[in-house]
């Protein structure tokens, strides 16, 4: 990053409706699937009932069509078909890791691509959803912080992620049966793909109130987690008016550090960031916050880091997850000894706090965090740009 480099929001949204295309239905919160419908004609006293089947097909049982939807008479659905589509982004390409990682190369409207990753576990399994197409912000250890930002994603295209997934999983429930929670293969959410999802928040909340409907994918709150880098004036928000878990991309432990690797705090510093994180788990109603850190060599991984971190944090429920740093072509950093990131967890466990190390997952294809970037995508910056901001030059 250079120290001018402009951290902004004015980014372009791509309209829900092409000029004169028909207007696609994922994507539409309930109240602007009932306004749709309205508009094409339903009758008000029917469209609340209608409302509710045409979102149970979509959103629980999967459906694409509107002929499949037989609770609705013959002329009506001719009538939709001709106004509206149900349409999911494209899958270009999908690639399986050893370790059973899938990464979905997902094409948008435009032409650009997006990267979304589902890892499977014991019992249970995530999918990492993509916000944008690149990043406006310059994190200097991110791979997507390379990319230019192209554009924000629609609430159709972020939910549409999830989607896709439960299609190549087989995971839409047969007619009229309830998912199952304990046998789901996608039970969780993490906005830790490409973007910074609080800096296109209105799709995203959009997105999530779809996931989270009881009457569709109907996902817990409890099982969706955004990160962020630290958007300060919308963390507040995302408490209210989405609910769900948080995690911040904390990293660095003093302002000048974290100056380095996470360029957002140049705007919002450490402590302005703690001060808003502190009322987020009564606000949201959830149990703590989840801080990462990425466990760059030499960087940010001393004892002292350890120690400064926890004084930090002080009175805020919290978990640490530690990430060690995914290397991609270019990386001006280098992962962490693996003593070295088993002595920082110890201090940190020591003091109270859970600190798992997260294990990475898809490395093979390029899947793992922060290694995300679509190739199509002109790259913003150089090698020598990066190692020269990074102060490795
Ligand atoms: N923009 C959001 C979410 C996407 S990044 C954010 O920054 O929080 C998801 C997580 O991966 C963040 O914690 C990010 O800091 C981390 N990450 C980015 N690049 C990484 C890399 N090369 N190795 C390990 N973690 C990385
Ligand atoms: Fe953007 Fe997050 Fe990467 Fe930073 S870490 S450049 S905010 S995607």
């Amino acid at each position: 990053m250079t120290a001018s480099a402009p951290i902004t929001q004015d980014v372009l949204t791509f309209p829900r409706k092409l000029p004169d295309g028909p207007v696609n239905l994922i994507g539409l919160t309930r109240e602007g699937l009932r306004d749709a419908l309205i508009d094409a004609g339903t009758p008000e006293r029917q469209v609340k009932m209608r409302t509710g089947q045409i979102w149970q097909w979509i959103y629980q049982k999967g459906v694409r069509s509107f002929d499949q939807m037989t609770n609705l008479a013959k002329p009506y659905r001719a009538d939709l078909s001709e106004r509206f589509v149900i349409e999911v982004p494209e899958v270009v390409q999908r690639q399986v890791s050893e370790d059973g990682t899938r990464k979905y190369l997902v094409r948008i409207a435009g032409g650009h691509e997006v990267e979304t990753v589902y890892i499977p576990e014991q019992g249970r399994g995530t999918l990492c959803i993509s916000s944008q197409v690149g990043c406006t912000l310059t994190c200097s250890f991110c791979h997507t912080g390379t990319q230019k930002l192209v554009r924000n994603l629609t609430a159709g295209e972020i939910i549409g992620q999830v989607m896709i997934a439960r299609d190549d999983l087989g995971e839409w429930p047969e007619l009229g049966r309830a998912p199952n929670d304990e046998t789901r293969l996608l039970s969780n959410i993490v906005l830790m793909g490409m973007g910074e999802p609080l800096y296109n928040f209105e799709a995203v909340r959009d997105a999530m109130k779809i996931a989270m409907d009881g009457e569709g994918i109907s996902l817990s709150r409890r099982r969706i987690t955004l990160s962020t880098s630290g958007v300060v004036p919308e963390i507040a928000r995302t408490a209210e008016e989405i609910g769900c878990l948080l995690a911040v991309s904390f990293h660095g432990t003093t302002d000048a550090i974290r100056d380095k690797l996470v360029p957002i705090n140049k705007k919002w510093n450490i402590e302005a960031l703690l001060d808003v994180l502190r009322a987020y788990p009564k606000l949201s109603n959830s149990e703590r916050i989840t801080f990462e850190y990425v466990m760059l060599k030499d960087v940010n991984d001393s004892d002292e880091d350890a120690r400064r971190l926890i004084k930090l944090i002080s009175g805020i429920p919290a978990k640490i997850n530690l990430i060690p740093f995914n290397e991609w072509p270019g990386a001006p950093y280098q992962r962490s000894d693996w003593s070295r990131i088993q002595s920082f967890a110890d201090i940190i466990y020591k003091a109270g706090y859970a600190s798992p190390i997260r294990t990475p997952r898809g490395e093979d294809i390029m899947a793992a965090c922060g290694q995300l970037k679509s190739e199509t995508e002109r790259a913003r910056k150089s090698r020598v740009q990066i190692a020269a901001e990074a102060g490795l030059d």
